[in-house]
């Protein structure tokens, strides 16, 4: 049966209230599976001023205990719930089941992490030189926080942003995108079950022309933004206007850098997984892979061999290690950029097209496209493809590791294999990411700091540090003397 969505606006379960809808498409069956209501502006408004309601009338005031309560009760029913969030999200966005499920859990303990800080977030009390002086800071949070994600994650995504809004004390506006939203809808039934008060979680849904509404209503104090530079960019330029703060998660064109002295069998499975897993439509994909050169046609060999057993699929079968691509859009695009590359004369060791063959019929597949020897002119070098392209190519020693991998205006996440703990501390240091892995890649905890430099973005995630990004700080300075005062003097 086909789903029929609806959106959560100040604890009501609405359409959009001109009625408008969007088709959600399954990308293995590219069959419609959902509608989505296209919000209308004024939606988006009602979603605005029915957060700040609850932010003023009550939430901002929430004693961190009960707001842990809440997010821990959250997190339980998530965990309850796993299976059925999975295949959703695994049905809207074609990811393979084992990652959605495992991403669940993620998620789950995002909410769990940040409800153990929820009653911590403690001021300060300041030695001045003025002993007449008392000073001290209140941390608070900054009010109504929108939230937007992209299609590839939508609820790791969206705990990234949502556990530390909620556990400082902000009210919320999300909007998941517009090609896979239903597990955020289903997710806001378990928010209103755990017993969030109607308006701190509003979910509105459609695509980007609600952008503006988004980003430019007045009583906006924050905005977290998931995707590509594009919207960042427009999204960034209307916060200007009012200076809302933007915490910005864009993409990237990571490096995977495999040196001769590394244990080569795991630096290929995690080069290989560091790309292809989810169909290499995750920001953090090793999509540029970097050999030393006395081990280079060793490492392609395995890869290309790897790669070649790669089995594609149901992403519903827990057995499927790569689905489809998330849309027709994403479909078309990355078989461009394929086409794009060959006509550079890039050399395709393996794939370069869709992918047929039993089970495949419908699905957007595209066969997992390794490229070898790619030299530095080819555009699919510098371009994020957010797509199973993986680029490999030779460096001579670890300097020259360093300029290709930097070259680059991206810097998300980088990957080191080498069992030389010196040259680990150098490289992790010498390259220019927000995230390093050594001997590991796509190795997540919600207490790690995650976020970009350069074009992939400002600001961080996951860690306790977040809590800074969703709230304010307030001096409060005392006067305690009891002396008549000069009201000309400054006290200092
Ligand atoms: P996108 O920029 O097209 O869309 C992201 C979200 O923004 C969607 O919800 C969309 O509806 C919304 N949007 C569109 N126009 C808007 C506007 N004018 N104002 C406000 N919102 C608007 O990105 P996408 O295609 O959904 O996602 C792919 C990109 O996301 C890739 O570049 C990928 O690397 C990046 N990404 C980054 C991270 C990270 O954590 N760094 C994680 C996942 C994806």
């Amino acid at each position: 049966m086909m789903r029929q969505e609806t959106m959560l606006i100040g604890g009501q379960w609405v359409s959009a209230s001109d009625g408008g809808t969007l088709d959600s498409f399954d990308p293995f069956l590219q069959k419609v599976w959902a509608t989505i209501p296209q919000a209308t502006e004024d939606d988006v408004t009602s979603a605005i001023e029915a957060s700040d309601a609850a932010f003023r009338g009550g939430w901002r005031q929430t004693p961190g205990r009960d707001r842990a309560v809440l997010l821990n009760r959250l997190a339980d029913l998530m965990d309850q719930n796993a299976d059925d969030l999975a295949r959703i999200e695994t049905t809207d966005n074609g990811k393979v089941i084992r990652e959605t499920r495992a991403q669940v859990g993620f998620a789950s303990r995002n909410y769990r992490y940040f409800a153990g800080l929820a009653d911590k977030l403690q001021g300060e009390t300041i030695p001045l030189d003025n002993g007449d002086l008392f000073d001290f800071t209140l941390v608070e949070p900054m009010g109504v926080a929108v939230l937007i994600t992209a299609w590839n994650s939508p609820l790791t995504l969206l705990a990234n942003k949502l556990a530390p809004a909620l556990a400082a004390g902000n009210t919320v506006v999300i909007k998941p995108s517009e090609h896979a939203s239903c597990s955020t809808l289903a997710f806001g039934r378990l928010v209103e079950q755990a017993g969030f008060p109607p308006g701190v979680v509003n979910i509105v849904t459609g695509d980007g022309r609600i952008g503006p509404a988004l980003s430019t209503h007045p009583k906006i104090a924050k905005i977290s933004f998931t995707g590509g530079i594009v919207t960042a960019r427009k999204i960034l330029t209307a916060a200007a206007e009012r200076l809302v703060p933007v915490t910005t998660e864009l993409g990237g064109k990571s490096p995977n850098i495999i040196f001769a002295d590394a244990d080569l069998k795991a630096a290929v499975i995690g080069a290989v997984a560091g790309i292809f897993g989810a169909s290499g439509q995750t920001c953090i994909a090793g999509s540029r892979l970097l050999v030393e050169r006395s081990v280079y046609d060793e490492v392609c060999a395995a890869v290309l061999e790897k790669v070649g057993t790669i089995r594609l699929g149901n992403p519903l079968d827990t057995a499927t290690e790569m689905g489809p691509v998330a849309n027709r859009a994403q479909f078309d695009r990355i078989l461009g950029v394929i086409a794009a590359a060959k006509a550079e004369g890039a050399e395709v060791a393996i794939g370069g097209d869709a992918a047929m063959g039993e089970g495949l019929e419908n699905g957007f597949f595209i066969q997992p496209t390794v490229i070898v020897n790619a030299g530095p002119d080819l555009s699919v070098l510098r371009e994020e493809v957010f797509g199973p392209v993986l680029c490999i190519l030779p460096f001579e020693d670890e300097a020259e590791a360093v300029r290709i991998a930097n070259a680059t205006d991206f810097g998300l996440a980088a990957g080191i294999w080498t069992n030389d703990i010196r040259r680990a501390h150098r490289m992790a240091r010498a390259v220019e990411s927000g995230v390093v892995w050594v001997n590991t890649y796509r190795a997540s905890f919600v207490g790690a700091p995650f976020g970009g430099t350069k074009q992939s973005g400002v600001g961080r995630e996951r860690a306790i540090q977040t809590l800074r990004e969703y709230t304010k700080v307030k001096n409060v300075m005392i006067d305690l003397s009891e002396e008549e005062r000069d009201p000309f003097a400054m006290k200092l």
